[in-house]
């Protein structure tokens, strides 16, 4: 029946996060990622913005025991194949939700999301440390861009490719067993640095030139927790989220490639 998208019934993802009103950003992209690779989208969230593609209005955070009601209802209930966090809005989320996902044991991929491309903040001032202290050490990959990388690591990051490694393997000094970092232009080029135990490697892209970027970070780490929830917990551990991470890249690259305009802003 070609009216039917298929979905693996064990192919399940959960992500913890913003509400994008718009569509472009937050958890409206991440399900629409989950369910544009064939897997069965669950969403938790935790602050609710007013936006559209012009900018954001309002952002309203959740209270920490509201966002851990509804990811203790559905983990209860639906156990998930990978988990994604998003925006979290405060360090007491942060904390709370890191707390929960002590007890977990499928992949998380955590997307530090510190601002929206608009710059309106996302996340209170105690984020910064909750995400170190309490977070990064139980991710599997953290996906931070450069700025959200210096916030982390509260240092300017140089524009070398040294840099750069260097910059990686002190994330992953943090606590979270792998680190993409998504470092932009380089050399004419997009790049990103992934670092899975010691080896580190670049990820090369074609650079597409439109500013219709919203919501590509939240559509990479959901892309990637997609593909963690498609392959199977027996594969071997580092290939099986180094997979993901290509097909993730590789993905939402082509998605900006040929992004259309919805709206007039971004
Ligand atoms: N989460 C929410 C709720 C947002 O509104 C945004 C951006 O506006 C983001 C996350 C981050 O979006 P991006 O993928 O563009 O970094």
């Amino acid at each position: 029946d070609d009216r039917r998208v298929t979905i693996s019934p064990q192919a399940i993802a959960l992500t913890i996060a913003g509400s994008d009103p718009s569509g472009g950003a937050g958890l409206q992209a991440d399900l629409k990622a989950f369910q544009q690779n064939g897997v069965y989208g669950m969403s938790v969230v935790t602050l609710i913005t007013v936006q559209n593609s012009l900018g954001v209005g309002r952002v309203e955070m959740l209270s920490p025991e509201l966002v851990c009601e509804q990811y203790d209802a559905v983990v209860s209930d639906i156990p998930p194949r990978a988990i994604k966090t998003g925006a979290l809005g405060t360090g007491a989320i942060i904390a709370e939700i890191a707390d929960r996902l002590d007890g977990c044991d499928c992949p998380i991929v955590v997307d530090p999301v510190m601002v929206s491309k608009h710059g309106a903040p996302l996340v209170d001032d105690a984020a910064v440390m909750a995400y170190r202290d309490t977070l990064l050490p139980r991710a599997t990959l953290i996906t931070p861009n450069r700025f959200e990388a210096e916030r982390l690591l509260d240092r300017k990051i140089g524009g070398e490719l040294d840099d750069l490694f260097d910059a990686t393997k002190e994330l992953q000094e943090l606590g979270p067993e792998m680190v993409l970092l998504k470092a932009g232009e380089f050399d004419g080029s997009q790049l990103h640095v992934f670092l899975a135990s010691d080896t580190i490697v670049t990820l090369t892209l074609e650079r597409h030139p439109t500013d219709q970027t919203q919501g590509a970070g939240c559509s990479l780490a959901a892309t990637i927790a997609a593909r963690i929830a498609l392959s199977s917990p027996e594969e071997a551990h580092e290939p099986r989220i180094r997979a993901a991470v290509d097909f993730g890249v590789a993905a939402v690259n082509h998605a900006i490639r040929f992004a259309p305009n919805y709206g007039n802003g971004r």
